[in-house]
């Protein structure tokens, strides 16, 4: 039994934020808005996941209106998520992550995101992909930085 889940999520760059993506700090002059850490690729893969489980979307999980979620570090959030999964008796086939964004250059941070994620699943390196794409300049990632999220879970 196969379940497939889609996330999409975006969050805007300002100043004075910290720049977390799958969980890896990233040095940069600007970071992502938000009430938690705002690592808007750890939250399209949380969003996949529920998806993938129709348990709904992290809004509804983990309200931005609570004040426990403030400054909320995503990867612990996704533990939870991923503890949800299991409940349902799944585990995660493979999952593959588009980071859409026009700065900073992220090439060198993937590996890192990957080996991040794979242990928050407690799965092989290998199922768990992270690319990063921009938008040659005409889209909302020269604002922001947006993120897609594709998975398959298994009933084990
Ligand atoms: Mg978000």
């Amino acid at each position: 039994m196969m379940r497939i889940g889609h996330g999409y999520d975006v969050h805007r760059l300002a100043e004075g934020r910290r720049l977390v993506l799958c969980g890896e700090e990233i040095p940069y002059d600007e970071g992502l808005l938000g009430h938690s850490d705002a690592d808007v690729a750890v939250h399209a893969l949380m969003d996949a996941v529920l998806g993938a489980l129709a348990l709904g979307d992290i809004g509804k999980l983990f309200p931005d209106s609570d004040p426990a979620y403030k400054g909320a570090n995503s990867m612990k959030l996704l533990g939870e998520v991923i503890a949800l999964m299991r409940r349902e008796g799944y585990e995660l086939g493979n999952a593959d992550i588009t980071i859409i964004a026009e700065r900073p250059k992220l090439a060198k941070y993937i590996p890192k995101m990957r080996e991040n994620l794979a242990r928050a699943f407690g799965c092989d390196i290998g199922c768990v992909s992270v690319k990063a794409t921009t938008e040659e300049g005409l889209g909302i990632a020269g604002k922001g930085i947006a993120a897609h999220a594709v998975l398959l879970l298994e009933k084990k």
